[in-house]
C-alpha cells in the first residue's frame, strides 16, 4: 500500500518563509520547484475512450498503485441518477454535494511516467487504472521519487472485478433505459461490445427465438 504524501507541505512552508521576510524572488523560486505542470494533451494524441476501457479491463478496474476496486464512471453516475439522494453527486464533485465513493473510488487512467517527461500518450505500457486519490497525489511525477509507491501486476488484481462495468447494460435496463448522450453513451456501447447484452431472463422477460 503506497504511504500517504505531504510533499508540498514543506514546499509551501518554504514559500510562505520567504515572502514573510520580504524575498519574493525566494519565494519564486520555492514555488517553482511545484509548479503546475498540465496534463494537458493535443486532442490528436489522447487516448481513446475505447482504449481507456480496454486498459481498464486490463487491470481488472483495480487501482495498479494501491489495489483499490475502482468503479466505472458511467455506472456510478447511472446510480447516482437512480438513488438522487442516497448517493448524491455534484457537477463539480462539491464536497457537501457529492458521496465520498466519487472521491475514493471513482476509476480514473493515469500515465505512469508523465506524458511531460517523454512517454507517448497512447503508449499502453505506460497507461494503468487508478482511483481518484492514487491519480491526484501522483500528479506529475514518476514512481521513483514517491516513497512507498510501486506498480502492482495485473496478476495482483481480483480477476472477477470488473468495475460493475459488466452489469453496465443490464441495469441501464432495470432502470427504464434512462437517455443517455455524449461519452455516457460511448461507454455504454462500449461496455455492451465487451460484456455481453445478455438475453432478459427475468419471468415474463421473453427471450428471443
Ligand atoms: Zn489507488
Amino acid at each position: 500500500m503506497r504511504e500517504p504524501t505531504d510533499r508540498y507541505s514543506d514546499a509551501l512552508l518554504n514559500v510562505v518563509r520567504a515572502l514573510l521576510r520580504g524575498d519574493p524572488a525566494a519565494a519564486t523560486t520555492a514555488m517553482s520547484a511545484i509548479a503546475f505542470e498540465s496534463k494537458h494533451m493535443p486532442g490528436g494524441h489522447r487516448p481513446s475512450l475505447r482504449q481507456l476501457a480496454e486498459i481498464s479491463e486490463r487491470d481488472h478496474y483495480q487501482c495498479r498503485y494501491c489495489g483499490i476496486r475502482t468503479i466505472n464512471s458511467t455506472v456510478l453516475a447511472l446510480l447516482s441518477w437512480a438513488f438522487p439522494t442516497e448517493l448524491p453527486v455534484h457537477p463539480n464533485w462539491r464536497a457537501d454535494a457529492t458521496h465520498p465513493v466519487y472521491l475514493l473510488q471513482f476509476a480514473t487512467n493515469d500515465h505512469v511516467v508523465p506524458v511531460a517527461r517523454g512517454r507517448h500518450p497512447r503508449d499502453p505500457d505506460n497507461l494503468v487504472t487508478a482511483c481518484w486519490p492514487c491519480n491526484a497525489a501522483k500528479a506529475d511525477l514518476p514512481l521513483e521519487v514517491l516513497r512507498g509507491w510501486r506498480l502492482r501486476t495485473t496478476s495482483e488484481a481480483d480477476e472477477s472485478w470488473h468495475g460493475l462495468a459488466d452489469l453496465h447494460d443490464a441495469l441501464g435496463r432495470e432502470l427504464g433505459e434512462p437517455a443517455v448522450t455524449g461519452v455516457a453513451k460511448q461507454w455504454l456501447t462500449l461496455n455492451q461490445q465487451r460484456y455481453g447484452r445478455p438475453s432478459p431472463t427475468r419471468p415474463g422477460g421473453g427471450t428471443p427465438h
